[in-house]
């Protein structure tokens, strides 16, 4: 395929070209309900957050399990709740007690970037992953109180309103037999209107290597003929591949109108992962694991995917997911952030999603039966005619189950 013929299918898959959407990946292509809007989120709440004299007096963490919850307290009695990112909690939480919270203790919060930015810093020599996890926690339980500061919900604060967004419901399994994954899927679609999967290929950091040989070569054509033309189908290769074999899957998929690849090669790859953006003409996508803000500068800039992908628990809160958003969109690409579980992270997501310009058309939304994610707040999300509510109400718009909150082990720093 000529380089201009591959671009303008990208462009229109991506949806940042105009004309009409490729067939099959619909949804996709099609913008967000709102349109692009042209709104800049950053400077929209940089615009209406004061300074005042309130400030942060307590940072609490509420852990169990996979989930840590965060609580931030100020000194006029107002709250805000978080949570950190989703396993080994309790490792986050002690991160939290020992290096983040008290970066934050005697600040005020409207200062969020100053806050964020100095826990960075001041764990240079401990950088990411758990760091950033922690931070997560406190972030967002600092968009919560500054919402609930301006009577707001945190997508209004960034210019955004509260509606439904569309889900692309997401499976985690491959363990799943090609047939019983595209029977689960038609009939996902037909209980919840979805109009868009995201299925699994390859195998986990695999080198190559098939979940068990043939089984990316036939669920691919397996779900693409049982959820039909009119449905768009993503797939998820978890850092599988080399450039070579993942350009060689790249055209299974453009065969099978495959309208997101993400993820193909090792995440750290970046060089590999540009060689297959620029060879293959489906749109790839990426950066779920990535924490590190310059490295996301040189992912956008060298343009290793087309789609970027910021986790906003992994990356450190919504703050520095903004930030992504912001980069790729000064380059024309669509944020589609990472949201692999329905504790928080989908929630935040669906909230940054209804205020970005840049907004990709959907949210990710797991399939999967997760316990420890169940009822741990309300209202809880739900996907109706293939769309998922934004929860009215200030802040983040939810309570956290205090019945949980009861079984969970506390731990607090305070000024
Ligand atoms: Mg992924």
């Amino acid at each position: 395929m000529n380089t201009s013929r591959r671009d303008f299918i990208k462009a229109a898959a991506i949806g940042m070209a105009a004309g009409p959407a490729l067939a099959g990946c619909t949804g996709t292509v099609a913008k967000q309900d709102a349109g692009r809007t042209g709104n800049n989120p950053i400077a929209t709440y940089k615009a209406v957050l004061q300074r005042s004299d309130q400030r942060i007096k307590s940072v609490e963490t509420f852990t169990n399990g996979n989930v840590s919850f965060v609580r931030i307290r100020t000194n006029d009695g107002a709250e805000g709740w978080g949570q950190i990112s989703t396993y080994d909690a309790d490792i986050s939480a002690m991160i939290m007690h020992r290096k983040i919270a008290q970066h934050a203790i005697g600040k005020d919060p409207a200062d969020i970037d100053a806050i964020v930015d100095r826990c960075i810093e001041a764990n240079y020599k401990y950088p990411w992953s758990f760091v950033c996890r922690a931070l997560g926690g406190l972030d967002t339980a600092m968009w919560d109180l500054l919402g609930k500061r301006e009577g707001k919900a945190v997508c209004e604060l960034l210019g955004g309103q509260i509606r439904p967004i569309r889900a692309y419901g997401s499976s985690m399994s491959r363990s799943i037999k090609p047939k019983s994954e595209a029977e689960r899927l038609v009939r996902l679609r037909e209980e919840k209107g979805y109009r868009a999967f995201k299925i699994r290929i390859g195998s986990v950091t695999g080198h190559n290597k098939d979940q068990w040989p043939g089984r990316t070569e036939e669920i691919v054509p397996t779900v693409r003929e049982a959820i039909g033309d009119e449905t768009a189908l993503l797939v998820d290769g978890n850092s599988c591949y080399t450039a070579p074999k993942a350009i060689e899957v790249g055209r299974l998929l453009a065969d099978n109108n495959v309208c997101h690849f993400e993820e193909p090669c090792p995440y750290w790859e970046l060089e590999w992962t540009a060689k297959v953006t620029k060879a293959i003409s489906v749109p790839v996508a990426g950066g779920e694991q990535d924490n590190d803000l310059a490295q996301w500068r040189r992912m956008i800039e060298m343009r290793a995917v087309d789609i970027v992908q910021p986790d906003i628990l992994y990356v450190g809160g919504l703050t520095r997911a903004l930030r992504v958003a912001a980069m790729a969109d000064r380059k024309g690409m669509p944020c589609v952030p990472h949201s692999a579980n329905l504790a928080m992270v989908t929630l935040f997501s669906m909230h940054m999603l209804a205020a970005i310009p840049n907004a990709g058309d959907y949210v990710e939304f797991s399939i999967e039966k997760t316990p420890w994610a169940e009822g741990l707040y309300r209202p809880a999300l739900e996907v109706n005619d293939g769309k998922a509510g934004i929860p009215e109400g200030p802040g983040w718009g939810v309570t956290i189950n205090p019945k949980w909150l009861e079984s969970a082990q506390h731990q607090i720093s305070e000024a």
